[in-house]
């Protein structure tokens, strides 16, 4: 996301401050600021320092949700890349997902389980601290804030928390986790459309439930959730399928023991992939390097018969390789991931099936969508 401002870490945890978070921060400050100097005002300008108390304590209760998903996935060995406070809550981000739907369920539940704690915990400090005048208004209002932040994400649509847990209970039920995503997509949608709805009718003031930050935050549902969606879609296409389905036919690959014209007259010319890298195996289909056409250019052709693929060859180092049984889903998080162009697909005995590309995956998924419809 961009404006972020590392603030420091915590727990090992890299800790992010999004500068709209800072518009918060000013109009909570503002806005409980002259409440207070209201309500109490022999406060005097204190009032507005209370107010900013009141505010950074709303920043450490998103900041102790946050932490409370991030703990839990830590206890299941999955890294947490961040956790970053914006304009609308927090974000925690895992490095992957849960690897099954009940471990997905408690990182998604531990957040509101904190807020929900922190409710309690702020509501029997004021009833049993006796607290008075503005330190109680500030305990009220923590509690409050704590409800609400665990209510609203207990919404059951994604990318809430509750959507989490909506997408964890069906992917127990079905088995399956995109249809998880896709019924919880579909609810945050939903979800996003009453907001924008309200905040309309709000704005346009024919309702008095709602306000601009209803129809934001039914934006920012809206926009976040259809995109879960998509990502279930593809999820659905690609399950089921193997690298190996993905392999591209006519992989540009060459045998390191036939000559260079032989490689030009029977890999290269008029080979409409026009491909500028070969990767070249030995008899036993191993992959030992690759050859660049440029390099042949530097060759005389009247050498070409004389000379093999073998001694153009480089090393083949930038290639990373992967199984061939591996599911095409994880092929695709794996390419995603690290940025790769390519990968080289090996099969059980290592010997090269061919490469895989984004494209040829999106070849394949186009060709199984058209021999549905056909
Ligand atoms: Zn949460």
């Amino acid at each position: 996301m961009n404006g972020n401002l590392r603030v420091g870490s915590l727990f090992g945890i890299p800790f992010y401050v999004n500068v709209s978070w800072f518009v918060v921060l000013g109009l909570v400050t503002w806005d409980y600021g002259q409440q207070l100097g209201f309500v109490f005002p022999q406060l005097g300008g204190v009032a507005w320092l209370f107010g900013l108390v009141a505010a950074l304590m709303l920043f450490a209760s998103v900041l102790a949700h946050e932490l409370g998903h991030s703990f839990v996935a830590l206890r299941q060995g999955i890294p947490v890349n961040s956790i970053t406070l914006f304009l609308f809550g927090g974000l925690a981000s895992l490095e992957e997902e849960s690897k099954t739907p009940s471990e997905a369920f408690w990182v998604a539940i531990a957040g509101p389980l904190v807020s929900l704690f922190l409710f309690g915990a702020f509501t029997a400090i004021h009833i049993f601290a006796g607290l008075t005048g503005p330190i109680a208004a500030i305990v009220n209002l923590l509690a409050a804030i704590n409800l609400a932040l665990a209510a609203f994400n207990l919404l059951p649509g994604l990318p809430l928390d509750g959507g989490n847990v909506l997408k964890a209970l069906v992917w127990k039920m079905t088995g399956k986790p995109y249809k998880g995503i896709a019924v919880a997509s579909q609810v945050g949608q939903f979800l996003g459309w009453v907001g924008v709805g309200l905040g309309l009718l709000s704005v346009f003031g024919i309702s008095h439930v709602g306000s601009v930050w209803t129809l934001l935050v039914g934006w920012f549902l809206l926009q976040n959730a259809g995109r879960y969606g998509q990502a279930a879609m593809v999820q659905e296409q690609l399950s089921g399928l193997k690298a190996a389905d993905a392999v591209i036919p006519n992989s540009p690959i060459v045998p390191a023991d036939i000559s260079l014209r032989e490689f030009a007259n029977n890999y290269v010319i008029g080979n409409p992939a026009n491909w500028r890298n070969y990767l070249v195996i030995d008899e036993a289909g191993q992959l030992i390097g690759e050859i660049a056409t440029d390099a042949m250019k530097k060759v005389p052709t009247n050498d070409w018969w004389d000379i093999q693929v073998r001694e153009l060859m480089q090393p083949a180092t930038k290639l990373e390789t992967v199984d061939s049984e591996k599911p095409l889903l994880e092929v695709v998080n794996l390419l995603e991931r690290e940025q790769l162009p390519a990968l080289v697909v090996l099969n059980d005995r290592k010997m090269i099936l061919g490469l895989l590309e984004k494209t040829s995956i999106i070849q394949l998924l186009q060709k199984r969508a058209q021999a549905r419809l056909a």
